[in-house]
Order: structure tokens, then C-alpha cells, then sequence
């Protein structure tokens, strides 16, 4: 198993140079698997943010890296990829020691992030516009544009990932970027700066603040320097922002929390959906932004599929994300293990029944990190705030429905609309059921796979716009109108 001895002592990076919070205050980081300090980190505050977000507004202004033609810019996300990809080692060790995930499955975060600046890169450089045919002399067409300046905000739960989902396509569109890691989960973030900083892409284009959503989040979507922000987060934190956008009516982007429900009809393939159920909710220890953790069961199967599910569940290995066996890792952190905690109190209390798990582990040297039980809920019921909640963590709740209408009902029956998975081997069923579903992502047969290629968001209050695929690109772009008159004359409409 391998550790890391020393303290990393992280720092912020605005306009090329690497700072400290202009309080010189910091900050520890923990790693959550034994509660062990493993970093010091900058606390900024607002004044750290106005700086960086001044840089970046110069940056943008001066034209410099719009005018970098796409296929240069490409070379600069190539040249991150293929660094990112030489030390993805120490990247996955970096991710798993900060947030606890299982190693592969950090291993896997980074191999998606290398690809994801592969994908922007490859992109930016292809053919994009249109031109429209209309009354003659005119000639209409449309360019995109760089939005300006960008802040992005991201969440603990998949660092290093989440942060290359925005800063790929926003430096890819010739953005300049002011960008905030969480205050939980800041290593990768600085390590990846690291790697921006080696490739040499010019001085304030690409800027990093660290601290509190509150001040510092909050004068990233505030301030009137900045043209867009695109927030990875929780709903209510998302509202805030939302409102914090508003002065001067700022280009936005949310991906928002979820409450997402996993169907399992009769006549699904029980095994495969028995193992991708697992997944649905224990994978990253159920934090998971798109997590199942509503688990809709036809009642002719349900108690059957119940009982394999626990004896599946049981199995799952929780332990240090560093060794290789673990297949669950800890919470993020205390306090969140504690909020985790409390909606099991609240579950019971409701009248929802524990069939599997719903404590801390303690046992085998798991007493100073934040280890659950995987658990199981049985018996939800749609007034439940177990079942209208998003609760973060391998916390999975069951309801049971007798027909398609009903299991439609029940799936659409909260505030969110992120994710949705279908289990059948009826196709007809399957795909009719999730036209019904208001949810952004579906799966069907499957449940958790993302693409680069293809759009990623939510419905209703799991928010606004789409990352990933040509989506996330334009999500950092203006759409430009251009028309062009081809025979130039006076048009006349005026007699004097
Ligand atoms: P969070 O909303 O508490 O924090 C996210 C980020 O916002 C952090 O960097 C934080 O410092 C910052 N922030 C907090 N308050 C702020 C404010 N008032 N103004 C500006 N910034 C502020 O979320 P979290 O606890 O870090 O992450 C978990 C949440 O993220 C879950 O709800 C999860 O569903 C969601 N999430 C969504 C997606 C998605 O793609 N839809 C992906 C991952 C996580």
C-alpha cells in the first residue's frame, strides 16, 4: 500500500505564479481513510478571488488566447493530456488519498480526464458554423466565440474529473478561466495546475483559487468582470449562485444533485441488473451526483431480488482506497459521514426498514476514517425525505411498484431529473418507459457509464445546460450572427 510522507504544502495560481492566500492563512487537508492531515491549503478569501478574477479579465481583453489559433490551443490540451497521462500514478494515489475512493477507481477518473482534453482538443480544431440561406443580396452566417471569462466551481466528489470537464472545453474555446477546486479535495487541483504551468499556456489564462464557497465561490459568481460561471455542486448551493449571476445576467451552467431512480422490471436479466444495481449506489461510495439511489423493484421479484441484493452487498469490501481490495472506500470527510449518518436516524424514524448495514464501521483499524456500511432501506415511500433527498452516500433506498405506470410515477415523483435506469428485456418497454422519465441521462440494461461524447446534465432542479460531447463545448461559446450584404448600395428606404 502506498502512502505519501510528507505534508503537501499547496498553493493557489494566479497569473502564472504560485501564491499563497494574500492573508497568508491555511487550512488543513485530511485524508479521510484515517483522518491524518495531508495537506496545508491556501484559505483565500474574497480579495484572492477579485485578484484572480482581474487577471483573467486582462488575459481575455488582450485578445491573446482567442487569437490562438484552435489547432495551437489543441497542442496545449495535448500537451496536458500527455503529461497528465505520464504521471497518472501519482495522479489516481494523489485522488484516492484526498477523497477515499478505491484506487481503480481513481485509476479510471484520470484515464477519463486524459481523454477529455484529448476529446476538446480534437474538437476545437474540426469545421464549426453555418450558414443559412435567405432573401438575396444577404448572406447569413454564424461563428462561435469564446464567452470571455469563465468561473469554475467544482465538488469533492470526483476532483480531478469534475474540474476537467470544465477547464478542457472553456481553455479549448479560448476562454480564460478563473477556477475554484473544493475546499475538501484540493491536491489534484493543484497538481494539474502543475501541468498547465510546464506546458506553457500564457500567464493569466489559466487561474486557481482556493477557499470557501461563501466568499470565495460566491465572488466568482458574483463579480461583474466575469462573462460565465459553470457550478458543479449541490441544488442549494446552485440556487445561490444562481442568484449571485444575476447582476449582471451572467452566462450559466449547473450540474446539480440528484435523486435518481433505477428501475427493475420482472423480466430484466436479474443478474445484470443485480450487479449494476451494486454499482448504482456503492460505486464512490455513493457520492455520486447521478447515483441509483431509489431502486424502483416489480413486486413479483422484489423480495427475491432484495434478498440477493444484501447477500451481494455484504460482500463488498470497505477499507482504505489504497489497497487493492477495497471496493468501498471512506466518506469524504466527518462531518459529511455524519449528515450520511443522521438520514439513516431519519429513515428509521419515517418507517422505512434497514435491511442491510446503516452504520459507522469501526472495526479492523477503520476507527479514525469515515467508513460506512453499504445499506439498504426497504419499504420507502414517496413522502419519505429518504426518498426525496439526495443523501451522498452508499445509503440505497427501495420502493416497490406493481405495473409500468406506476414504476413511471414513482421515478418522476421528486425534485430532480438527473439520471434514470431501466432494466428490461423488453426493448419496446424499456424505451418507452424512459421517454416518459424526465431525467437527463438514462440508461438501459446498464447504469452509471459516461462518455466524453455525449451530454451530460439534468431536468428540473438538477440544473441547467449540458457538459461533455459538442454540448459541453458550447456551453463555453457565444453564438455569432453574421450578415453580409453582397451587393453594396443604399438601400433606399428613406425618400430624403
Ligand atoms: P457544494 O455545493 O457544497 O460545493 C460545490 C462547490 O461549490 C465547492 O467548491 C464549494 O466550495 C462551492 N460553494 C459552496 N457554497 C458556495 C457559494 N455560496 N457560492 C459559490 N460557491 C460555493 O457541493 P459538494 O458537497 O462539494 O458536492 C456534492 C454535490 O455535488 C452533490 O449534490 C452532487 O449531486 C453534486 N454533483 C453534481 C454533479 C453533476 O454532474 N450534476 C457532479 C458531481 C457532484
Amino acid at each position: 500500500m502506498k502512502t505519501l510522507t510528507n505534508v503537501i504544502d499547496l498553493k493557489m495560481y494566479i497569473n502564472g505564479e504560485w501564491v499563497d492566500a494574500l492573508s497568508g492563512q491555511t487550512h488543513d487537508v485530511i485524508n479521510p481513510a484515517n483522518g491524518e492531515v495531508i495537506a496545508k491549503a491556501p484559505l483565500g478569501d474574497v480579495e484572492d478571488a477579485v485578484r484572480a478574477i482581474e487577471v483573467a479579465r486582462q488575459s481575455f481583453d488582450s485578445g491573446e488566447w482567442a487569437d490562438t489559433p484552435p489547432v495551437q490551443r489543441a497542442s496545449y490540451l495535448n500537451a496536458i493530456a500527455d503529461k497528465l497521462e505520464e504521471r497518472a500514478d501519482e495522479f489516481a494515489l494523489l485522488e484516492t488519498l484526498n477523497q477515499g475512493k478505491p484506487i481503480k477507481e481513481s485509476e479510471i477518473d484520470v484515464a477519463d480526464a486524459v481523454a477529455c482534453f484529448r476529446y476538446y482538443a480534437g474538437m476545437i480544431t474540426k469545421p464549426d458554423g453555418q450558414t443559412y440561406h435567405v432573401a438575396d443580396p444577404m448572406q447569413a452566417m454564424v461563428v462561435r466565440e469564446p464567452v470571455g471569462v469563465c468561473s469554475l466551481i467544482v465538488p469533492w466528489n470526483f476532483p480531478l474529473l469534475m474540474s476537467v470537464w470544465k477547464i478542457a472545453p472553456a481553455l479549448a474555446a479560448g476562454n480564460t478561466i478563473v477556477y475554484k477546486p473544493s475546499e475538501v479535495t484540493p491536491v489534484s487541483a493543484m497538481k494539474l495546475f502543475e501541468i498547465i504551468d510546464e506546458v506553457g499556456i500564457p500567464k493569466g489564462v489559466a487561474n486557481m483559487v482556493m477557499g470557501p464557497g461563501p466568499t470565495v465561490g460566491n465572488e466568482l459568481a458574483e463579480s461583474h468582470l466575469v462573462d460565465k460561471v459553470s457550478f458543479t455542486g449541490g441544488t442549494v448551493t446552485g440556487r445561490s449562485i444562481m442568484k449571485a449571476a444575476t447582476g449582471n445576467i451572467k452566462n450559466i451552467s449547473l450540474e446539480l444533485g440528484g435523486k435518481s431512480p433505477n428501475i427493475i422490471f420482472a423480466d430484466a436479466d436479474l443478474e445484470t441488473a443485480l450487479d449494476y444495481t451494486l454499482m448504482a449506489i456503492f460505486f464512490n461510495q455513493g457520492e455520486v451526483c447521478s447515483a441509483g439511489s431509489r431502486l424502483l423493484i416489480e413486486d413479483k421479484i422484489h423480495d427475491q431480488f432484495v434478498e440477493r441484493l444484501i447477500e451481494r452487498a455484504k460482500k463488498i469490501v470497505v477499507g482504505s482506497g489504497h489497497s487493492p481490495e477495497t471496493e468501498m472506500g471512506p466518506l469524504v470527510s466527518q462531518a459529511h459521514m455524519e449528515k450520511v449518518l443522521k438520514y439513516i436516524e431519519i429513515g428509521k424514524e419515517e418507517g422505512a426498514r434497514i435491511v442491510l448495514g446503516g452504520n459507522r464501521l469501526m472495526n479492523n483499524g477503520l476507527d479514525k476514517g469515515f467508513f460506512m456500511e453499504p445499506t439498504i432501506f426497504v419499504d420507502g415511500t414517496p413522502d419519505m425525505r429518504i426518498v426525496q433527498e439526495e443523501i451522498f452516500g452508499p445509503v440505497l433506498v427501495v420502493q416497490k411498484f406493481s405495473n409500468e405506470k406506476e414504476a413511471i410515477e414513482l421515478a418522476n415523483n421528486t425534485k430532480y431529473g438527473l439520471a434514470a435506469g431501466v432494466f428490461t428485456q423488453d426493448a419496446a418497454k424499456g424505451l418507452r418507459v424512459i421517454k416518459k422519465l424526465r431525467a437527463g441521462i438514462t440508461w438501459l440494461n446498464n447504469y452509471g457509464p459516461t462518455y466524453n461524447e455525449a451530454p451530460w446534465g439534468g431536468y428540473k432542479q438538477s440544473g441547467i445546460g449540458r457538459g461533455l460531447g459538442t454540448f459541453g463545448l458550447d456551453e463555453y461559446t457565444e453564438i455569432k450572427q453574421i450578415n453580409i450584404n453582397l451587393q453594396v448600395e443604399p438601400v433606399g428606404w428613406y425618400k430624403n
